[in-house]
């Protein structure tokens, strides 16, 4: 079999990255053409920058002089000019599709797309799911929530992969195991926290999960699936091949997906999206090179319903452009953690994400679930940073292990922790996204920002 079965779109994503730029400049030409005739959001915002018109804002090249996207702008922009913003670039009766989010922190932000779009969405997500191993004719379960969320649109695509969804949603592990043990289905898409949840919950009731019968696990929502200790255990445990996707919601519901290489997510929108790389904090470009690091910020060349120019997604990724033995010459990421979830302790940037993967290397000591309690809310912090730190099932309390994790974080991350071990089953699970850090140590009178 060629490599390149194993490629969703191979014209596109096995195309030369100068034959794709060529092509990107020219949509990104008419992509502007198209915000300052149709958005008034976008049209404001440039013309406040002082860019006139679509020509004043030069070639694809220059697009770092242009203002960034902000998901609080987008908030905004639906508030004042409610219900959908103007922000929405379409007429109403265009739209086939308004997702919204969960909206815990106020009113859901609502996410239109027209026919196209959605046609989009469906073709960069097949592009993702299949590099991550769900191909035509597996039988894949699913848990994500559908519902209103634009989770929905990620789950059809899986019909339009020509893959046999078994959708259970979340909080069903009781389903689900039923699931795995009579349908046997080939495939498990779910969160990497949630895929640890399981693995614990199957060993817990002494089912064997690497005799089930599944042969891929596609994990997504969260940064973790590319943590090499995180990945391994769980691959071990079910015997199965795991590999991450990620997508943005305001851009596409999934976006990048790792190949069996799994050397980092391959962007999947080309001909669809524009990726640059910046510093999150001076938001100066950085030049997209192997081991690169920054935030990722998209722009759409496409899209119609609510085009996005520069929107920054606060995903900080180190990226990876050296030639992949899949074939595909798109570039590759890995997320280390949200910008928003970044702490900064004399001078030095931790995710927790990071801690996490520096934890993981003490399994099976550990059980490798933790969380990190700030003594105040904020993104700066003192140190020593407290960290709790689960044993693993039946494990004793260790006189050294506590030491060696505070030296072990200390040499990789350059951060000071003061580490408290406690027993299996003390932190909380979760069935979707597990929280790392846990304020409800911080004192209330030096809130500085949540
Ligand atoms: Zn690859």
């Amino acid at each position: 079999m060629s490599a390149q079965a194993h490629i969703f779109r191979p014209d596109v994503e096995c195309r030369a990255p100068e034959d794709q730029l060529r092509r990107d400049r020219a949509q990104y030409r008419k992509q502007l053409d198209y915000l300052f005739t149709r958005s008034a959001f976008h049209r404001r915002k440039l013309n406040d920058a002082g860019f006139t018109d679509a020509a004043a804002c030069g070639e694809l090249g220059d697009i770092a002089a242009l203002p960034f996207t902000e998901k609080d702008e987008i908030r905004k922009s639906q508030g004042q000019h409610p219900p959908l913003g103007d922000h929405l670039a379409a007429p109403r009766e265009t739209l086939v599709r308004i997702f919204s989010t969960s909206g815990t922190t106020g009113d859901p932000c609502y996410m239109p797309l027209t026919r196209n779009d959605l046609a989009m969405w469906t073709e960069i997500s097949s592009r993702s799911y299949f590099a991550t191993g769900i191909h035509p004719g597996m039988s894949v379960a699913t848990t994500y929530g559908a519902g209103p969320f634009v989770a929905g649109a990620a789950l059809e695509t899986l019909s339009a992969l020509g893959a046999c969804h078994i959708p259970l949603g979340t909080g069903n592990t009781e389903r689900l195991i039923r699931v795995l043990q009579l349908l046997a289905p080939q495939a498990l898409m779910c969160t990497p926290s949630y895929a640890v949840y399981l693995a614990e919950t199957l060993a817990g009731r002494g089912i064997a999960a690497d005799k089930l019968g599944l042969e891929r696990i596609s994990v997504a929502g969260e940064p973790g699936g590319g943590e090499k200790q995180l990945r391994t255990r769980l691959e071990l445990a079910f015997g199965v091949k795991l590999c991450e996707a990620m997508g943005i919601g305001d851009i596409s519901i999934s976006l990048w997906g790792e190949c069996d290489e799994q050397q980092g997510m391959h962007f999947s929108g080309g001909d669809f999206v524009h990726v640059e790389l910046i510093d999150p904090d001076s938001g100066r470009p950085v030049r997209i090179a192997d081991g690169a690091e920054g935030e990722l910020v998209y722009t759409a060349l496409q899209r119609e319903a609510a085009p996005m120019l520069r929107f920054r997604s606060r995903d900080h990724v180190i990226c990876h452009t050296s030639a992949c033995a899949c074939g595909r010459t798109t570039m590759r990421v890995r997320c280390i953690g949200r910008t928003d979830d970044m702490f900064i302790v004399r001078g030095v940037n931790v995710f927790p994400s990071a801690v996490r993967s520096v934890v993981a290397e003490f399994v099976p000591r550990v059980s490798g679930a933790l969380a990190l309690r700030p003594l105040q809310r904020g993104v700066r912090q003192e140190p020593p940073l407290p960290l709790v730190v689960e044993l693993a099932r039946g494990a004793a309390q260790a006189a050294d292990l506590a030491h060696e994790i505070e030296q072990a974080v200390r040499a990789r991350l350059l951060v000071t922790t003061r580490v408290e071990l406690v027993p299996f089953g003390s932190l909380p699970r979760s069935e979707y996204k597990i929280k790392l850090v846990d304020y409800s140590h911080a004192h209330a009178n030096l809130v500085e920002r949540i």
